[in-house]
């Protein structure tokens, strides 16, 4: 008789706050427990006093007192173009450097040296790896890792890469609304309209999936990538500290540690009012007045938090119906609910997705723990005679800059994967120079608004002829052209420089806002001329 049907593959779902990690052993998918019991593993990476790193629980205990050296949140900035919108947004909000990495792209400092996103995740994954194993008792070389529905091209490039450095052969980027649907719906022959809602810590996504048998089809998704918890935190933070003002008459936001201290006491609160209908705010000694410490110490109820919050929870509602809309369906139309992310734990959420689709969400399908047992389920089928067929579609547009730098789609929102689309290649700009094509992604007509993901370049005289845009199954984009010589070619996307139109945009937009006075910040090329001389056919 054979054994225990186990392959050495893992499926992690690394999260913006918490990661968590799956094996299936005959057919059954079950988290491995981390090095501290627990079935999550804090996203975050520090450096400790001795130099050393620290990853997980350990580095997140010391957060309060190292806030500078400790870095959470890397979901967030990984693959991101250092002098994008998101990634200037996010400077003021983490209290961490982030700073130019070598290729342009964002980096953060720890202890004075440059660390890339794809670094820092790879020592969260390389973590993962190691809990695995012990548990396991078996070398575990691959996995299987997911990402938001709406990470661009650049974003999975990135956790590939950190999947790699960790030691992994990474086999499949799989999408974490795709893989909550499979946690859900593995083997089970349904046949059912089912809508993920996953709010995380930092932002929503809704997809909408059609599950025939082992056929799980996306058909629509959406969201919005600063929507999460740390908004409903925040809430909780400014009630704190309007109350602190008014007794005290001083600021908490001026000192980092006493903020650090009040976001924790935020966060606990409002886990607290999942299970209670009352808490207490209680952080002694946040601050000296003459010689005399101060407590914070103020009492919360779910009903208030409920009244900070609630336009916070109708918004996920309005991008439900806007998502479902796409298709021509309504919230009626959907046989299930899945809740994943640890924010949909609120009672509020529950109470209006049962209000909003008329019944309550799926029970059993555990929001922390789902999209890593999808992808372990998702590991364990690659290559089987019961393998699932995944049909995702494209969260963002793809397409190309216009000589006025609009934005033209060529992939459009929702296209399936994989997609492809061909058009003829435009003249070059001036006569007799190159022709150079910008290709971005993202919801908007403008390219300054969108992600740039690199640029092609072919010679004047392959005007005319086809160029292909191809998604692959990952939904990676892979760009060829109908070279006379040598039929489709693909061709190489230089990410090495934001162009010239972006950055022209940008320095624009960043004029508009009048930065205060010793706060400008010089444009990445600025510093190191690089986009001039990339254009000049530098590197
Ligand atoms: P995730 O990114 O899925 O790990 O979600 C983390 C977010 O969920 C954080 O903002 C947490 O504060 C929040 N969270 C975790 N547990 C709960 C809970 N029981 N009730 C409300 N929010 C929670």
């Amino acid at each position: 008789m054979a054994g225990p049907r186990e392959k050495a593959i893992i499926g992690i779902d690394l999260g913006t706050t918490n990661a968590c990690v799956a094996h299936v052993r005959n057919r059954i998918p079950r988290v491995v427990p981390t090095d501290r019991g627990n079935l999550i593993l804090p996203s975050v990476v520090a450096l400790g006093e001795r130099g050393d790193f620290l990853v997980g629980g350990v580095a997140k205990d010391q957060l309060v007192v190292n806030p500078k050296n400790t870095i959470y949140g890397a979901k967030r900035l990984i693959g991101r173009k250092w002098n994008s919108r998101v990634v200037q947004e996010l400077r003021s909000y983490y209290s961490y450097d982030i700073v130019e990495g070598p290729n342009g792209e964002a980096a953060v400092l720890l202890g004075g040296k440059v660390y890339t996103l794809p670094q820092i995740s790879a020592m969260v994954l390389a973590h993962l790896k190691k809990i695995a194993e012990a548990f396991l008792q078996k070398p575990i070389p691959e996995a299987i890792i997911s990402v938001p529905a709406y990470y661009s091209d650049p974003q999975r490039q990135a956790v590939r890469e950190a999947g790699k450095l960790a030691g992994f052969e990474v086999k499949r980027i799989v999408n974490e609304p795709t893989a909550a649907a499979l946690a859900y719906g593995f083997s089970r022959g349904l046949d059912q309209k089912i809508l993920v809602y996953d709010l995380g810590g930092g932002t929503f996504d809704v997809s909408v999936l059609q599950l025939n048998g082992n056929v799980f089809e996306v058909l629509a998704t959406g969201g919005d990538t600063f929507l999460g918890g740390v908004d409903f935190d925040n809430r909780i933070i400014d009630f704190v500290l309007e109350d602190f003002w008014r007794s005290h008459r001083i600021d908490l936001a001026d000192s980092p540690i006493a903020m650090q201290r009040v976001k924790n006491g935020a966060e606990s609160a409002k886990i607290d009012l999942s299970l209670v209908p009352n808490t207490v705010i209680d952080l002694p000694f946040i601050e000296e007045k003459k010689g005399k410490p101060l407590d914070i110490r103020v009492a919360l109820s779910r009903q208030r938090l409920n009244e900070l919050t609630l336009d916070l929870v109708e918004r996920t509602f309005q991008l439900c119906d806007q998502v479902l809309g796409d298709k021509g369906l309504k919230p009626d139309d959907i046989d299930e609910v899945i809740l994943v992310g640890g924010q949909s734990r609120m009672p509020l959420v529950q109470e209006l997705i049962r209000s909003h689709f008329g019944k309550p969400a799926r029970k059993g399908v555990h929001p922390d723990e789902c999209v890593a047992l999808g992808a372990a389920l998702l590991g364990d089928s690659l290559d089987s005679i019961d393998s699932v067929t995944l049909v995702d579609v494209l969260s963002m547009p793809i397409g190309i800059a216009t000589p006025t730098s609009q934005f033209r789609r060529v992939l459009d929102k929702n296209s399936t994967i994989p997609s492809s689309r061909s058009f003829r290649l435009p003249p070059p700009r001036e006569p007799g120079q190159q022709i150079e094509i910008d290709i971005y992604q993202g919801a908007s007509d403008q390219i300054v608004d969108n992600e740039f993901l690199g640029s092609i370049r072919l010679p004047a005289a392959a005007t005319g002829r086809r160029i292909d845009f191809k998604l692959d199954e990952e939904c990676l984009l892979k760009v060829s052209f109908d070279d006379p010589e040598k039929g489709m070619t693909e061709l190489k996307i230089a990410t090495r420089d934001t162009p010239d139109a972006l950055r022209r945009a940008l320095a624009d937009a960043a004029e508009a806002q009048k930065p205060k006075e010793g706060e400008a910040q010089p444009a990445a090329g600025e510093k190191r001329g690089g986009l001039f001389g990339w254009l000049k056919g530098g590197k």
